[in-house]
């Protein structure tokens, strides 16, 4: 079988490379990007079959499908098949969507690191998708094949960003920035689905099955998450990150709906509560206002009109990374091959979040690239102290420092996009409003899953 591995940078291809880039040197160290070919045993023939299979986007319906845990044996082999038909031709296609990367920056060993991951991955999928799951042993062993899954992808990002930022002289950003929304959209789904059905097995099987099912959780799904209680606990962990950096915490008043609940991903809101949060903790101290509280208004609109929901979405969409979210681009992105996100569903609950801090604003000169992957204004002054091109070593050794923990405040320019790409998975959606000068506020809006009431009432193995 052919093993598909990164190729190596033919000699031919780096003479043209010298020629025509010649105002920015080939990499020195070029020789150690060519990695040693990973174990994968996927053959190309395969990877191209999977990857021309067609893709649906996937909704949060799909994740409760399968009824709420405890699952009957049948219903745990029935999200298995459901996983397992959805994951191979995500997985290929993500390694397609690598190989076509200029060579510069496929060869790149944080980058290729990403692709190896891929082909480990399709590889440890192979025995499943070959033929349907049908006994509890085979589940078995297909849940260790996603926690594996999960696993091996979860540094993604670190990792992602700093292969980026070390090739960042030799691409065009915009095709950076087209490939990362992309790649990081997909990489949602995929994580998502594998988690859904890790959850469903672990609350489904051993000791948790036996305990009293908690009737709020399906999987990874929270049917009453409150905004109010999430934002709470990102705010203590933001605080303990603020006081570790600057030796201060501000304030947080939360107003509005506070009793408002929804159901949602928690570790979704949760990533996103948290990147706000450090942006709004950041700005108030570094200006000096620490005593300005930062303030988050929940409303709850249950009735919410699509034509609301649609001018939000338009808001949040910066120029130069347009979308076309009227009612006709959005249903041709939500059926186009490279869409990865759920239908808009104007029935679904709506919660939208207001975060408004005075920490001074945004200057105009960086508003325009705010929602740009790496774009960050952490650490200038360091990095240009040490020489550092204008943020680039900022961002990496930012990255160097914090892993992938979220534990840092700042700094690797992934806050605002990822934010708005986890937002945007299942139809929601922000928008930013800056007051130079002044401070920021940050809209947030998301949907749950239409049929909260029924959810919640809903039998184990009930289909909604
Ligand atoms: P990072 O926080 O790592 O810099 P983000 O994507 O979260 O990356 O934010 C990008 C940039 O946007 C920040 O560096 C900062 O300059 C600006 N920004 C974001 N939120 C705010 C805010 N609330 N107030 C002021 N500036 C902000
Ligand atoms: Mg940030």
């Amino acid at each position: 079988m052919l093993k598909a591995a990164v190729p190596r940078c033919p000699p031919l291809l780096q003479r043209r490379w010298q020629t025509h880039h010649s105002h920015q040197p080939f990499p020195p160290d070029i020789h150690q990007w060519s990695h040693p070919p990973s174990k994968a045993t996927v053959s190309d023939d395969e990877i191209s079959r999977l990857a021309a299979k067609p893709r649906r986007p996937l909704t949060l319906a799909d994740l409760v499908k399968h009824g709420k845990p405890p699952l009957r044996d049948a219903d745990l082999l029935s999200s298995a098949n459901f996983t397992v038909s959805l994951l191979p031709a995500r997985l290929a296609h993500r390694i397609q969507a690598l190989r076509n990367l200029p060579f510069i920056v496929v060869a790149n060993p944080n980058v290729s690191t990403i692709y190896n991951n891929y082909l480990h991955s399709l590889s440890t999928l192979e025995p499943f998708y070959k033929k349907p799951i049908e006994t509890i042993e085979e589940e078995m062993k297909f849940t260790e094949a996603m926690a594996d899954l999960v696993r091996t992808h979860s540094n993604t990002i670190p990792t992602m960003a700093k292969g980026f930022l070390q090739c960042r002289k030799y691409i065009d950003p915009a095709e950076v920035t087209k490939f990362l929304d992309q790649h990081l959209r997909a990489r949602i789904g995929t994580r998502l689905v594998a988690e859904q059905h890790l959850a469903l097995h672990m609350a489904s099987t051993g000791e948790a099955a036996k305990q009293k099912p908690d009737p709020n959780h399906v999987g990874v799904i929270d049917l009453g998450l409150r905004p109010a209680d999430v934002i709470r606990q990102c705010e203590g962990f933001v605080g303990e990150v603020c006081e570790l950096k600057y030796g201060v915490r501000p304030s947080l008043v939360i107003d509005g709906d506070t009793d408002a609940e929804f159901a949602h991903i928690p570790m979704h809101l949760e990533y996103i509560i948290t990147e706000l949060l450090k942006n709004a903790f950041r700005a108030t101290i570094e200006s000096g206002n620490e005593r300005e509280p930062i303030e988050v208004t929940i409303a709850s609109a249950p009735d919410v009109s699509t034509t609301k929901l649609q001018a939000l979405r338009k808001l949040s969409v910066s120029e130069e990374n347009a979308y076309d979210f009227s009612q006709d681009g959005l249903e041709e992105y939500c059926s186009s091959s490279d869409a990865d996100i759920g239908p808009l569903n104007s029935a679904a609950p709506c919660i939208t979040l207001r975060i408004r801090d005075r920490g001074g604003g945004i200057p105009p000169e960086a508003l325009a690239n705010i929602w740009s992957y790496s774009f960050t204004t952490f650490n200038n002054e360091q990095a240009a102290a040490a020489g550092g091109d204008n943020g680039t070593d900022a961002g990496l050794n930012t990255i160097a420092s914090s892993g992938s923990d979220q534990s840092s405040i700042a700094g690797l320019g992934y806050g605002l996009p990822l934010s708005r790409a986890y937002a945007e998975y299942f139809g929601g959606g922000i928008a930013l409003q800056s007051m130079y000068g002044w401070g920021t506020d940050v809209y947030l809006t998301l949907q749950g899953i239409g049929k909260m009431e029924e959810a919640k009432r809903a039998p184990s193995g009930y289909e909604i």
